[in-house]
C-alpha cells in the first residue's frame, strides 16, 4: 500500500478512478486473489484474509481506491469464482487476479436499492442468447472496468426472489450504454455509472450460475461483502485515529498542546475503545464465518455497528483538527466524506438492524 497506493491516491482522486496500473500492482503482489481458491490462482485465505486486506487498503486513507478494489476482489469476481462454469472461470479469473480485467457488480436500480426484489431489468431468451432491457444504477467500476456482473429478472411469473439471474456483461455489448453519474460526495477515486440496457444482446454463455438462482447468489455474497465493508470502516477509522493522535500531540494551544487538555485525551480514549470493540467484532466474525457458521446476524451487526461508529470517529477526529480538518489537503476531510457511504452502501444501517432483529432471541445474549 505504501509503495503502490498512497503515493498515487491524490492523482486518482483527481482522475475520478483507480486505474489498471493500481490493480496490476496489487495483482503482482498476489493481493487480488486473497479470497479466491488456489485452483483459480488465488491464495485461499478466506474471510480472514479479506478482512485484513480490506483494513489495510482502507487505512491508506483513500476510501475510493478501497471501494474500487474491494468491489472487484470481494463483491463481484467472487460471483464468477463461486458460480462460473470452468470455461467462464478460465476466461475471466486469471485476468481479474492479475489486475488486467477490472470487475464490478450492477444490482441496484433507480427504483430498487434496499428493496432489491423490486428490480425491473429483464433478460429474455432470444435465439441462443439473451436480450436485456432496463437500467442499473450506482454501478461502481462500470466506467473504466472490463466486466460487470449484472442481475436481471428472467422469470416474470415467479416471485422476484426466485426469478432473478446473473449475467456476465462486457462494456462493448450492443445495446448497452454506460453513463457516468454526477460527482459524488466522496470516494472520488472510484468511478460510478448508470448502465442502460436497450434490447442489449448477450451471448448464451454469459449466464452466470443457475438460471433464476441469482437472488440467492446475491444474498450469499452479501455476507462476505458486508464483513469486508465493516473492515473498511475499521481501516478508515484506524487511519483517522492515527492522524488525529499525531495532530493533537503537536498542535500548540493554551501554553501546551491539544493533547495536554484532558477533554481531548478522554475523547480520543473513548473513540479508541469504540474502535477496538468494532475491530474485535469484525475479526471475531471473520473467524466464525471461516469456521463455516451461519453468521447473518453477526455480519449484519458488523455492517451496522462499524458503519455508524466510523461516522462518530470521523466527526470527532475532524473536530480535533479544527479548521485544518475542513481543508482539502487534510486527509480527515477526504476520509470523512469517504466513510459516509458506510451507513448506506451494501445494505443501509436500518436494513442491517432488521436482519439482526429478526434473529434475536433471549438465548442471543447468553
Ligand atoms: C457510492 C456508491 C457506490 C455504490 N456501488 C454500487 C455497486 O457497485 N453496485 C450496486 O449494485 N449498487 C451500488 N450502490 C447502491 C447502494 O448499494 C444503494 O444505494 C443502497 O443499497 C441503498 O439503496 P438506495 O440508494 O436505493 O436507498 P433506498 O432503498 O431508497 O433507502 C433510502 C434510505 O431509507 C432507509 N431505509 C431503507 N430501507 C429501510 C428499512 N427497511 N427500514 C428503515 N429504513 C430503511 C435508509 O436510511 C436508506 O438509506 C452504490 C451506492 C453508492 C452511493
Amino acid at each position: 500500500m505504501r509503495e503502490h497506493i498512497t503515493p498515487h491516491g491524490d492523482a486518482w482522486e483527481e482522475a475520478g478512478t483507480t486505474p489498471h496500473s493500481a490493480f496490476r500492482a496489487l495483482g503482482a503482489a498476489g493481493l487480488l486473489g486473497v479470497c479466491h481458491r488456489t485452483e483459480d490462482g488465488g491464495t485461499d485465505l478466506g474471510p480472514i484474509g479479506s478482512v485484513v486486506f480490506s483494513q489495510e487498503i482502507s487505512a491508506s486513507s483513500y476510501g475510493g481506491v478501497a471501494e474500487a478494489v474491494l468491489i472487484h476482489t470481494d463483491m463481484s469476481s467472487t460471483h464468477i469464482a463461486h458460480r462460473g462454469t470452468p470455461e467462464q472461470r478460465k476466461r475471466f479469473l486469471p485476468g481479474m487476479l492479475a489486475g488486467d480485467l477490472i470487475c464490478g457488480i450492477a444490482v441496484s436500480e433507480p427504483e430498487a436499492g434496499s428493496d432489491l426484489a423490486a428490480m425491473r431489468t429483464t433478460a429474455r431468451r432470444e435465439g441462443d442468447g439473451w436480450v436485456l432491457d432496463g437500467v442499473k444504477t450506482y454501478a461502481t467500476n462500470a466506467v473504466h472496468g472490463d466486466v460487470m456482473v449484472v442481475a436481471a429478472r428472467t422469470d416474470m411469473q415467479a416471485k422476484p426472489t426466485r426469478g432473478i439471474s446473473l449475467f456476465i456483461v462486457q462494456p462493448d455489448t450492443p445495446g448497452l450504454q454506460i453513463r457516468p453519474m454526477p460527482r459524488k460526495l466522496g470516494l472520488h477515486s472510484s468511478d460510478i455509472a448508470d448502465m442502460v440496457f436497450t434490447q442489449a444482446k448477450l451471448p448464451a454463455d454469459c449466464l452466470l450460475g443457475e438460471e433464476n438462482a441469482g437472488f440467492q447468489a446475491i444474498l450469499q455474497n452479501f455476507q462476505n461483502e458486508r464483513l469486508v465493508l465493516g473492515a473498511m470502516a475499521v481501516g478508515l477509522g484506524r487511519k483517522a485515529l492515527q492522524v488525529t493522535l499525531s495532530h493533537v500531540k503537536s498542535r500548540r494551544a493554551f501554553g501546551g498542546t491539544l493533547w495536554d487538555l484532558q477533554a481531548t485525551r478522554q475523547r480520543l480514549a473513548m473513540l479508541a475503545a469504540r474502535h477496538e470493540a468494532v475491530r474485535s467484532l469484525v475479526q471475531a466474525t471473520a473467524v466464525r464465518v471461516a469456521q463455516g457458521h451461519d453468521c447473518v446476524r453477526e455480519v449484519s451487526m458488523v455492517k451496522a455497528l462499524a458503519g455508524e461508529t466510523v461516522q462518530d470517529v470521523m466527526r470527532e477526529c475532524l473536530q480535533l483538527h479544527g479548521g485544518a480538518g475542513y481543508m482539502a489537503d487534510c486527509p480527515m476531510e477526504r476520509m470523512t466524506r469517504d466513510a459516509r457511504i458506510l451507513t448506506i452502501g451494501g445494505g443501509a444501517t436500518e436494513v442491517m438492524l432488521e436482519e439482526v432483529a429478526k434473529r434475536l432471541t433471549e438465548e442471543s445474549f447468553e
